[in-house]
């Protein structure tokens, strides 16, 4: 059975073997040369072979030559769909641990549980379960038109779907007309859930919606959300690639809308 390494550095920046196309697992002994404090190995389960996750405290692109470090993000777009998300898990479980050393409630320091994926406080008993951050992200449909925005972060002239947390105590369509409301400022109805997406920067997961448009006018806070307009679907601007969820939605309304066009 294969033994694969991700390596990733106290900055969780990604060791990637140089070349054409980028490699993020490597054998399992490549960091034995390495002089480093080991902050984390993990396990992560990977099916057809043992993919760990080591974590070390060194200046790993001068300890490896032919070797450099990528960011989480920078590696989305060229890593396979399956190659990132076991990315983003072995980060995401290292994250986890380095920020859960000690109980929230009694600042004991935990332990790993013998059988859960949790840390454990051994004096409360209270359990630390990998953070994850459950969010909305979805496409408001109007006809052949779709609401687009460019958000302050996304780069220049890129448009998408609208985003954002979901609150305590809200279900996910809510959360969905919520941010809507609040990002662009028209109502939407008939809200239905697509497809989800792990988005590990840090622990998002992503969960996909179209919405039909039910009224009001755009109107953009000029901060998160810089401008935002109606597009036809053959006449889109700009948007997110195909890795990313706001792509693939995007993309499928605009598939569907094809197929209906005579
Ligand atoms: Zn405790």
């Amino acid at each position: 059975m294969a033994v694969h390494t991700i390596v990733i550095d106290a900055n969780y920046q990604v060791l990637v073997k140089s070349g054409n196309k980028p490699t993020v697992f490597h054998d399992s002994s490549l960091t034995q040369a390495v002089d480093a404090q080991l902050l984390h190995r993990l396990h992560l389960g990977a099916p057809g072979g043992d993919l760990t996750v080591v974590q070390l405290d060194a200046d790993l692109s001068s300890a490896l030559p032919g070797f450099e470090l990528a960011s989480l993000r920078s590696l989305l777009v060229p890593l396979e769909e399956s190659a990132f998300q076991w990315l983003g898990r072995g980060i995401q479980l290292c994250r986890w641990q380095t920020e859960h050393r000690f109980c929230g409630k009694c600042g004991s320091p935990t332990e790993p549980s013998a059988t859960d994926e949790a840390l454990v406080c051994p004096s409360c008993e209270l359990s630390f379960y990998p953070k994850i951050s459950p969010c909305v992200i979805g496409l408001i449909e109007n006809g052949d038109h779709c609401l687009l925005a460019r958000g302050a972060r996304h780069p220049e002239a890129m448009f998408s779907t609208i985003a954002g947390f979901i609150e305590a105590g809200e279900n996910a369509e809510q959360a969905f007309a919520r941010e809507v409301q609040e990002e662009v400022g028209v109502v939407v109805e008939d809200i239905t859930y697509l497809y989800s997406q792990p988005w590990p920067f840090p622990g998002q997961l992503m969960l996909g919606f179209t919405a039909n448009f039910a009224g009001g006018d755009i109107s953009v806070d000029g901060e998160e959300i810089l401008e935002a307009h109606w597009y036809r679907y053959d006449q889109l601007p700009l948007i997110p690639p195909d890795s990313t969820i706001s792509g693939r939605i995007i993309r499928d309304f605009v598939r569907r809308k094809q197929f209906a066009t005579p």
